[in-house]
């Protein structure tokens, strides 16, 4: 019992929270140094900052232990761990990318922090004006940082910001608790304060959980990149061919074994070594941007476009039966485009497709790109700018059977 006091005794954690600030504080400098292109440097900045004022704060009112005791220490060293508060909060902000407005939570947060210091030079160190005013200050720039953190945009990292801003929330609880008991203790003094235990271990224990949280939110956040680079065309941003081959083998084998329809357009963009060779490549790569997002954009949820070769993409519909006027469809979206190239001129380009069927699924998926290609050439022969359609024989039971086992 004895020993547990000791542990909870205010001054022990107070300095276990000093050195535990004084960590997060460098494995965010780490960070920092370290960090990937696309993390805004100034967030991990400011989280290193943020636990450096945490720990000073925290540095600072343990002097009067070491019989260091000069005026006004207790209302410095609680300014310093509101302003590493204060910095946590625009960490989370700049690291989130929120909208500049929701700053203004940092107002009533220094409005409150000057009336504490006109307070408090005026009169006294008094500890009930202190925590009051201290916790309404933490309260608030807490509160504003788990809301952005609930509110994360990214899918990759919203599951472990919204934990970390479920632990934000319980810490502006064990905020408000304490300035609560404070103002509703009229007898309470320095001497017997329970709540500074209390709001010192879950400091403690929040500080421990609130900076791995960071950090995993960083490796989620790495993954989804890496995932992105592996996965996307850097010019037009359309999923790449591993990508879409992988789904055209999932599809063909599913709509193999039910025994349902799968089709396959393949595409390509005519003349276009000539746009090359008389605007140059940086037009090219202007008409292949246009040519993807006028794909992408004409399309319904669940079809899939993908770029697969030079100037040539591929589409898997969700919808095979409707295939062929989807086909028509991307054609005349892509006839349409007005593509600025620069130095005020305008191209237009067509597509070519070719447009494969298989009316029970066709076993392979590489037999279905083969007939979308021949169907492709045929449209290239027929003139250009031309869709043609091969509907491929349906497989009777026995083949079918064989072209699941295929699959
Ligand atoms: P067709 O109508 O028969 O398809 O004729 P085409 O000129 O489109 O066909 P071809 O296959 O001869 O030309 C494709 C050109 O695409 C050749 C290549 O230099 C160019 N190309 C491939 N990848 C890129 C790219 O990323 N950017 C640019 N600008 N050009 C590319
Ligand atoms: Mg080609
Ligand atoms: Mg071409």
């Amino acid at each position: 019992m004895q020993q547990l006091e000791m542990v909870l005794h205010a001054g022990t954690l107070i300095a276990v929270n000093a050195l535990i600030s004084l960590l997060s504080s460098f494995v965010f400098l780490l960070a920092y140094w370290i960090r990937p292109r696309f993390v805004p440097p100034y967030s991990l900045l400011a989280w290193c900052i943020a636990y450096l004022a945490f720990a000073a704060g925290f540095g600072v009112l343990m002097l009067p232990a070491f019989a260091i005791s000069l005026p006004r220490l207790g209302l410095f060293g609680n300014l310093l761990i509101d302003l590493g508060a204060a910095l946590n909060f625009a960490a989370v902000h700049l690291y989130l990318k929120r909208p500049r407005i929701e700053l203004w939570i940092l107002v009533p947060a220094l409005l409150l922090a000057m009336i504490e210091v006109a307070y408090v030079l005026s009169h006294f160190e008094n500890m009930r004006v202190m925590v009051a005013l201290g916790c309404a200050v933490r309260g608030i720039l807490t509160v504003g940082a788990a809301l952005a953190l609930w509110q994360c945009l990214d899918d990759s990292r919203r599951p472990v910001a919204r934990l970390a801003g479920a632990i934000h929330a319980i810490w502006a609880l064990v905020l408000l608790v304490r300035m609560l008991w404070w103002v509703f203790n009229p007898a309470a003094d320095g001497d017997w304060d329970p709540t500074t235990s209390f709001g010192l271990t879950a400091r403690l224990v929040l500080t421990c959980a609130i900076t791995p949280c960071f950090l995993w939110m960083l490796t989620r956040q790495l993954d989804a990149e890496l995932l992105r680079y592996a996965s996307r065309d850097p010019l037009t941003g359309l999923v790449n061919r591993r990508v879409i081959w992988e789904q055209g083998l999932a599809r063909t084998a599913q709509a193999t074994r039910q025994r349902r329809a799968v089709a396959a357009l393949m595409i390509d963009v005519d003349h276009f070594k000539k746009v090359n060779d008389g605007w140059g490549h940086a037009a090219g790569d202007a008409v292949l941007r246009a040519v993807a997002h006028a794909l992408s954009e004409t399309v319904s949820p669940g079809d899939v476009v993908g770029r697969v070769g030079g100037e040539e993409f591929l589409v898997l519909p969700a919808h095979p039966g409707t295939a062929a006027a989807l086909a028509e469809r991307l054609r005349a979206a892509v006839a349409d485009l007005q593509i600025p190239v620069g130095d005020g001129e305008v191209l237009q380009c067509t597509i070519s497709l070719g447009h494969a069927e298989a009316p029970n699924g066709n076993g392979t998926w590489q037999r279905l790109v083969n007939e979308a290609d021949h169907a492709l050439y045929a449209a290239k022969q027929g003139g250009r700018n031309r869709v043609v359609s091969v509907m491929m024989p349906a497989l009777q039971a026995a083949d079918a059977d064989s072209a699941v086992a295929l699959a």
